[in-house]
């Protein structure tokens, strides 16, 4: 079968991000028009496809993947950049939930995650501006001690050692702000280009003989048929992997994703006195303020969120309100990126991981932690179907219900729930 494809580098939709302007796309577009029959297809060229991707080349598989504009369109190619440890829970909520050893299990996946980071950048020499050394910071005083007690426990019964306690001076030195009444340093976690992580990955996974097709949408999948707007291909597996972004084509998932808008800047380059001691920080809050310092030195902040698709209309001045909270010497800065992008959460923040049909697989969900998860994640979709499910079982086991009120209601209810704890931020 030949398929039509009229593909350029010039026809990609590249979005203006900050990321988009400092990375550099290091392959040209290939061209869907050829061995329109695959053993694996992937439907989403963010983080978790191309990590999927990467796994199941380097086996020899013949793997596609399908992405709607080009790949890094969605949240993988617009978030905040930190690379945080566990997920969005932390493991004492785990312990009590899912039991103490599934919570072991979890967290040993997650730092899994870190070890395949590092040794994927170290193999194939990406260099995606990788920096160590997190801060989280607490906006009320009661919430460091929370943090001081999830360090202790964290060490006592995980082994992790990797945490500095900072007090309300160390934590302004580290931050360069004076907000916040102290916080925790990981040294285990930090910063990265996730652009250049994702180019840096898609570029292995076509060197190993994955085929990766932009401006591709993918409208339905019946069996093992998949019609896309470049026309039909068929595939044995198929990987659904586009988190926030993916639409009806399985109701599984549109019952248990859910995108929220979030919404991030990068001002102009910066001299040396904000985050001076670390690469990075994010705070308490329910509707979290995160930020990093770029390689070339520009604060990229991410701050604010949007319980449906509307975008804010000037997206810069309503992450500038939460900025100039943190770092009210930057009321003046000038601004030169703004965007927003939408976060895959699922109802109780863990990622939905699992198998959704005879031959249908998704990774997704990750709810605000997929810099480090989804690269990672996509591997274990990947060795499952090479045989290795021992991950996936783990992550598959976890009971992710849906969304309530359909998909009907389910917008406004969870705009109601969430803009109740946002509300919460705000008071003293
Ligand atoms: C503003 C923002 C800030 C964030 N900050 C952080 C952070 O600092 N740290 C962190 O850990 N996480 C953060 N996240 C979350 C993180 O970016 C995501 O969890 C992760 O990138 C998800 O990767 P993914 O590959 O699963 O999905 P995505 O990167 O969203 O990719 C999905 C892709 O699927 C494609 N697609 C959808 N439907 C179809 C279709 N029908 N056919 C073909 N293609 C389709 C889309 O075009 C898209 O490119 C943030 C997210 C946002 C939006």
């Amino acid at each position: 079968m030949v398929l039509q494809n009229n593909l350029s580098e010039k026809t990609l939709k590249s979005p203006r991000t900050y990321y988009h302007n400092s990375a550099k796309r290091p392959f040209a577009v290939q061209e869907l028009g050829y061995n329109a029959d695959f053993s694996v297809a992937i439907i989403g060229g963010g983080l978790t496809g191309l990590g999927a991707a990467l796994a199941l080349a380097e086996s020899g598989v013949n793997v596609c993947l399908l992405e709607a504009n080009e790949i890094g369109y969605g949240a993988s190619g617009r978030n905040g950049g930190l690379v945080c440890s566990g997920y969005r829970h932390d493991q004492k909520w785990f312990e009590e939930k899912i039991g103490v050893t599934a919570a072991h299990d979890l967290w040993n996946i997650a730092e899994a995650a870190k070890k395949s980071l590092h040794s994927l950048m170290a193999k194939y020499e990406i260099d995606a501006d990788y920096k160590s050394g997190l801060v989280f910071a607490a906006h009320r005083p009661t919430l460091l001690e929370w943090l001081k007690e999830d360090a202790e426990f964290m060490v006592a019964q995980y082994n992790y050692n990797k945490f500095e306690i900072l007090d309300k001076d160390e934590c302004a030195k580290a931050l360069g702000s004076d907000v916040y009444y102290g916080g925790i340093k990981d040294n285990g976690a930090g910063k990265i280009h996730p652009l250049k992580l994702l180019y840096g990955i898609a570029s292995a996974a076509i060197k190993n003989g994955a085929k990766i097709y932009e401006n591709t949408r993918v409208l339905s999948v019946d069996g093992d048929i998949i019609k896309t707007t470049n026309g039909q291909i068929k595939a044995d597996k198929i990987l659904l992997c586009g988190d926030g972004y993916i639409e009806g084509i399985n109701k599984k998932t549109d019952a248990k994703i859910m995108p929220i808008g979030n919404f991030v800047i990068a001002t102009e380059p910066l001299g040396d006195d904000i985050l001076p001691n670390a690469s990075g920080g994010m705070d308490t809050r329910f509707v979290v303020n995160y930020f990093h310092k770029t390689f070339d030195n520009r604060l990229l902040f991410g701050g604010g969120e949007k319980y449906s698709d509307a975008m804010p209309k000037d997206i810069a001045g309503f992450v500038r309100n939460n900025l100039v909270k943190i770092y009210p010497q930057l009321a003046e800065t000038k601004i030169d990126f703004a965007w927003g992008g939408r976060v895959g959460i699922t109802p109780t923040r863990l990622p939905f991981v699992n198998k959704i049909g005879k031959n249908t697989f998704i990774s997704a969900g990750y709810s605000g932690q997929g810099v480090l998860l989804a690269p990672f994640f996509g591997r274990i979709l990947g060795m499952a179907l090479l045989g290795d499910d021992k991950y996936f079982n783990s992550l598959s086991a976890l009971k992710i219900p849906d969304f309530p009120g359909g998909r009907l209601l389910r917008f406004p209810l969870l705009t109601a729930a969430l803009s109740y704890y946002s509300v919460l931020d705000k008071l003293p």
